[in-house]
């Protein structure tokens, strides 16, 4: 009730949770900004979510964490004393074939107003602006929305990161002074890519500047890194997936497996 929790999501590796330093450090700061405890410590959090793999038998997929307040007669406020936080996990299998089919095919995405409230860097379970956004895209056919805010700059995916790489070659994604989810997937790609010699900018841009891009591309756990060929069913680049975005794909699920636990 309230929406009044938070959620984590890892991708799976063969059996293995990736990237998963940033997640446990996204998780504790939303915990921390809504004053709910940790409901175990990292390590035994780590054990917990291990064993919800191992009993679900699957090897590549996701890895779904939600923390609620806890279990108290109905009350906006929050409840005193304070209860102990209520742990849903769920497991969930990805085909990877599939998603590498997906990859090399490319996503549409479709832009709509932001509507959400300000405080995106917490990754609470309210989402009912991200499903309707959702709804939006898969209504017109496309994988994801982009928010676009009220001077007409793109903040982020329904459950993504936006990014460009630009007519100069510049790769490019929101700064997270604005109102983002600072995703994992994200902070980890600003250095690969800097590593792989890339020019990259935290920086802003349009619609119409993703369209004059040479490629884009969304990330975040679920989808790693995914190339965009359209945004609002007029094509990206050559309207198929890059060179750029397909090869920090293959450097993230390199890093993701390297970094698994
Ligand atoms: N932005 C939003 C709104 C999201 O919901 C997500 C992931 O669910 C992301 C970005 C990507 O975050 P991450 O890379 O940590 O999965």
């Amino acid at each position: 009730q309230f929406a009044d929790a938070v959620y984590e999501v890892w991708s799976l590796f063969d059996g293995r949770l990736g990237d998963p330093e940033g997640h446990f450090q996204r998780l504790e700061r939303s915990l921390g900004e809504l004053a709910i405890d940790m409901p175990m410590s990292r390590a035994a959090l780590t054990l917990v979510l291990k064993e919800a793999v191992r009993r679900n038998r699957i090897r590549d997929g996701l890895v779904y964490l939600q923390v609620s307040r806890g279990v108290a007669p109905r009350d906006h406020a929050f409840p005193r004393p304070a209860l102990p936080p209520s742990v849903v996990i769920t497991v969930s299998r990805v085909d990877r074939a599939a998603a590498e089919a997906r990859a090399a095919r490319g996503v549409a995405v479709v832009t709509t107003p932001e509507s959400r409230w300000g405080r995106c860097d917490i990754k609470t379970v309210g989402l009912l602006p991200n499903v309707l956004a959702k709804q939006k895209a898969r209504e017109a056919g496309a994988a994801e929305a982009w928010y676009v805010d009220d001077l007409g700059l793109v903040t982020e995916g329904a459950s993504s990161n936006a990014w460009i790489v630009d007519a100069d070659g510049v790769l490019r994604t929101r700064d997270t002074n604005a109102n983002i989810l600072r995703g994992v997937t994200r902070l980890s790609l600003l250095d690969l890519a800097r590593q792989a010699g890339h020019k990259v900018e935290e920086r802003p841009f349009t619609p119409q500047e993703a369209l004059a891009a040479r490629e884009a591309f969304i990330t975040g756990a679920g989808t790693l890194v995914l190339p965009v060929v359209s945004v609002d069913g007029k094509p990206v680049g050559e309207g198929k997936p890059g060179p750029v975005a397909t090869t920090l794909r293959r450097l993230y699920i390199e890093h993701a497996k390297a970094t698994s636990v």
